[in-house]
């Protein structure tokens, strides 16, 4: 079962992205390893119970994933819309686009009196770009400047790529970006033989402000662990013991759990999954017959990473693509092929706080990267099972981490067009 996770700052944070000590930069979310570390360190201080540790963090029996920033409660934030915890907060796909000049959601522009000339995503468009061979270019043309009307015609200013973190409310119409704010904050060293300030040590530190609240989802393999687990992290969170990241005895990175949003989530089932392949499909289908590009394949379906993902081929290489024989050799799901990326890789370091050792650094390919493929194998019920499966436990490896998260044929590629429709801010 699936239980959404929802924690607020009570101080600073920081979580460093770097071991190096020129970059004194910090997440901008609270990645899963690091949530799983803090949880673990807490269960060794208020529980004596090795088993009860054992099914908790080594029995792969439950999985955290990260915590993205879900700044919708702030006073300086109007968004009252995009309050529900029900509702995910995902990283911004890769192939969404706005407007150089004025970026981001028309979603309340007006209540916010912010100029946001609005979100699209270009993955329809690239994709039949690539099945032409590169040839059809109007494709990309007709889709690459901002048409937001200003003073009886269209702002024309160019889309540039547009990242960060999302919410989607009940309808496309409500869609709000969210951003975890963050500060410098200036540090004096410590003389480690008088213990007191050191002459010439000054330091930054970047860290995430506090009053900020981090929206994710566990898994459990039963409800009896579910509840154990809850009653373990409630009472972590009363005791203040949740600490994350570093600098945690300059008093930085305390964290308290909002109680009442840890709870079960109705996950998606087959159908719903179904309906999203063949809805980004159908979309698909109709841009190739307005821009006459023919359609080598009979399904295209996207599968969009929600969280960085490890994968390694059968001679342990990493892996910097999702292809259709990655699909093949591990969902058996055969006749995918990759037709269009638009991906990133990133190098994943870490710190076992339980052996107080580094973690090997490994690449992954980031969060928010977009692979479509085009499908020519028999759409039957084995066909959908697989694409659920794939979505439901995650690729690669360190999933029990948050690693791995993916969604197939996520609605932001087919329904975020604000270019499309000529709503001003709703
Ligand atoms: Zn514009």
């Amino acid at each position: 079962m699936k239980a959404k996770f929802v924690v607020s700052s009570d101080s600073p944070l920081n979580i460093r992205v770097s071991r190096s000590t020129a970059r004194f930069e910090t997440y901008r979310y609270i990645p899963g390893t690091t949530l799983l570390g803090a949880f673990a360190a807490a269960h060794r201080k208020i529980r004596n119970d090795t088993d009860e540790f054992t099914r908790f963090f080594l029995s792969g029996e439950v999985s955290f994933s990260n915590l993205y920033p879900a700044n919708f409660r702030d006073d300086d934030f109007s968004n009252t819309d995009l309050q529900d915890d029900e509702q995910p907060i995902k990283p911004i796909p890769n192939t969404a686009r706005s407007c150089k000049r004025f970026s981001g959601f028309r979603f309340k522009a007006d209540s916010d009196k912010k100029e946001r000339h609005g979100v699209m995503d270009s993955l329809i468009y690239w994709g039949l770009f690539a099945v032409s061979h590169q040839t059809k270019v109007e494709v990309l043309n007709a889709n690459m400047k901002c048409t937001y009307p200003v003073e009886q015609a269209e702002c024309c200013e160019l889309l540039d790529t547009f990242s960060g973190f999302y919410r989607r409310g009940e309808s496309i119409t409500e869609i709000g970006k969210s951003e975890a704010k963050t500060r410098l904050l200036t540090r004096t060293g410590i003389s480690r033989e008088t213990g007191t300030v050191q002459e010439g040590i000054l330091y930054n530190r970047e860290v995430l402000n506090e009053g900020q609240q981090f929206w994710g989802t566990m898994s459990f393999a039963d409800e009896v662990l579910f509840n154990d687990f809850h009653d373990f992290a409630v009472e972590t969170g009363d005791k203040g013991l949740l600490r994350i990241g570093n600098n945690l005895t300059r008093g930085l990175g305390k964290l308290s759990i909002l109680e009442d949003e840890f709870e079960e989530l109705v996950p998606d089932d087959v159908m719903s999954l179904r309906q999203r392949v063949l809805a980004f499909n159908e979309k698909f289908h109709a841009q190739a017959k307005a821009y006459c590009v023919d359609l080598p394949h009979q399904l295209y379906f996207p599968i969009t990473l929600e969280s960085d993902t490890i994968i390694c081929d059968t001679q342990l290489r990493y892996q910097t693509v999702l292809n259709g024989e990655y699909l093949h050799q591990s969902f058996n799901l055969a006749d995918a092929t990759l037709i269009y990326q638009s991906a990133n890789k990133r190098r994943v370091i870490g710190w076992n706080a339980l052996f107080g050792l580094p973690k090997a650094a490994e690449w992954a390919i980031s969060m928010a990267s977009v692979f479509l493929f085009g499908y020519d194998g028999d759409a039957n019920d084995n066909f959908y099972e697989s694409l659920y499966n794939i979505e439901q436990n995650g690729i690669g490896r360190r999933k029990l981490e948050g690693f791995g998260r993916v969604i197939v044929s996520d609605a932001f590629h087919w329904e975020v067009n604000e270019y499309e429709s000529k709503d001003e801010n709703s």
